[in-house]
């Protein structure tokens, strides 16, 4: 379990100001010249030495990737985006930075930058969030009037910082229909490669990264990539908010170290599981795109990047769905199958057809009127789609209704057997078109 004092974000539940001076007073912005002043390669080299994993969704190493941007400008500018999307369902927790504590976010914008050669960079962050819009604007200010960014600031290296505000669409959390909706395009992915590094905004080199992965950069390096890599298990390390939210008593957003088990997580933070642990059903770990987990295979799991993935579902965003007895399982992913038909943006036929027909399928089945033989029609369709289209969204919509079936197979059997046996029932109400 994390100590109090390894924990990065202290003002998370905002009970101290999120202004400059508290912040500074929290150890924000400690520094941060005498860390610019160590270099670029000493600050990738700590991020390395670290291992910290993006904290966006696919645990690809941070330092790596900042690693990838040219070392020498070829002419073009180079660029940061943090992506503040945070558009997977369950996850809300960059939100609370930018609420409470945007200076680690700020702060960690201009060391990124820095390490990355970028005078600029770019904070897209998602239609909803008025209020972080509003708090991170503030932040971004001050920080401006108190010359820790901007052209000529106390730290010598010119920053310019912005807060684009997008429109509202799932799809831009992917990071090239993040870079085309930034530029005033519709927000489309776009074919990689180019890879972002090479292509990326404005056809400049450009390194996307989560707004997690950016705000704890400042403290990674004040502390010492050692203090970073000796919380949590080899290869899963630091410390990661988790958003816990359903069946428990008292759903949260907290700071805790990477590979905690589930059980401790709920206990320690959530009140436990609604009605017992015997009460629970299945878990959906990393934000609604990752596949179910039963419960007999979550409760004393290690919540990190290696442990799900052996259990075939992810860590993702850390969102932790947590799923009781009373939850209708195949209504619950059908749910989330209608949600990535009506985000898919349509370029590739896979996923504008499939997810459509995966949804209308599941649909039928939570109501009991399909075949058996369909459940592996529905499970060929979905591998047909992951892996066949441009970005990710054809996966995320294939995994939960992969791991629906292969974890609940029998319930939707169940649902068409009963359907068999009283065909005049009540069909159930999805989501409409
Ligand atoms: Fe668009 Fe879906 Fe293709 Fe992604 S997978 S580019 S969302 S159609």
């Amino acid at each position: 379990m994390l100590q109090d004092k390894d924990r990065i974000f202290t003002n998370l539940y905002g009970l101290h100001s999120p202004d400059l001076k508290a912040a500074k007073m929290r150890g924000a912005w400690d520094g941060t010249k005498f860390l610019l002043e160590k270099g670029r390669d000493w600050i990738i080299d700590e991020m390395k030495k670290s291992g910290l994993r993006g904290r966006g969704g696919a645990g690809f190493p941070t330092g790596m990737k900042w690693s990838f941007m040219p070392k020498q400008s070829d002419g073009r500018p180079s660029y940061l985006v943090v992506n503040a999307d945070e558009s997977e369902p369950g996850t809300c927790k960059d939100r609370e930075i930018m609420r409470h504590d945007p200076h680690l976010l700020i702060e960690g914008c201009l060391i990124a930058s820095f390490a990355m050669n970028a005078n600029a960079a770019y904070i897209y962050i998602r239609g909803e969030y008025i209020t972080e819009k509003h708090a991170l604007q503030r932040a971004i200010d001050e920080a401006y009037e108190a010359k820790l960014i901007g052209k000529d600031n106390i730290h010598g290296y010119p920053l310019d910082l912005y807060l684009h505000h997008g429109a509202g669409a799932y799809i831009c959390g992917e990071e090239t229909a993040l870079l085309e909706s930034l530029e005033g395009k519709k927000g489309m992915p776009r074919l990689k490669p180019p890879f972002p590094a090479n292509m990326g905004l404005y056809g400049c080199p450009t390194t996307v990264n989560n707004v997690e992965s950016i705000a704890v950069a400042g403290e990674i390096l004040r502390r010492g990539a050692s203090w970073f890599s000796s919380i949590g298990r080899p290869n899963n390390v630091g410390t990661k908010l988790f958003c816990v939210s359903g069946h428990v008593n008292k759903p949260c957003n907290v700071e805790e170290a990477m590979g905690i088990t589930f059980r401790e997580l709920i206990d320690t933070h959530c009140g436990g599981i609604r009605g017992g642990w015997d009460n629970l059903l299945a878990v959906i770990p990393g934000g609604s795109s990752v596949p179910c987990v039963p419960a007999d295979q979550i409760m004393d799991a290690y919540m990190d990047f290696d442990t799900l993935r052996g259990l075939r579902s992810g860590l993702g965003t850390a969102a932790v769905i947590v799923m009781d007895k009373s939850t209708d399982i195949v209504r619950a992913i059908t749910r989330i199958s209608y949600f990535y038909k009506h985000e898919s943006c349509g370029q590739c036929t896979p996923c504008r057809e499939g997810t459509g027909w995966m949804w209308r399928v599941l649909t039928r089945m939570a109501e009991g009127r399909a075949q058996k033989r369909e459940i592996d029609m529905l499970l060929e369709v979905s591998t047909q789609i992951e892996g066949h289209t441009i970005c990710a969204l054809g996966d995320a919509a294939a995994w939960p209704v992969q791991g629906l079936i292969r974890h609940f197979r029998h319930e939707i059997e169940k649902r068409i057997d009963d359907y068999a046996a009283n065909p005049h029932s009540e069909p159930v109400m999805m989501a409409a078109e």
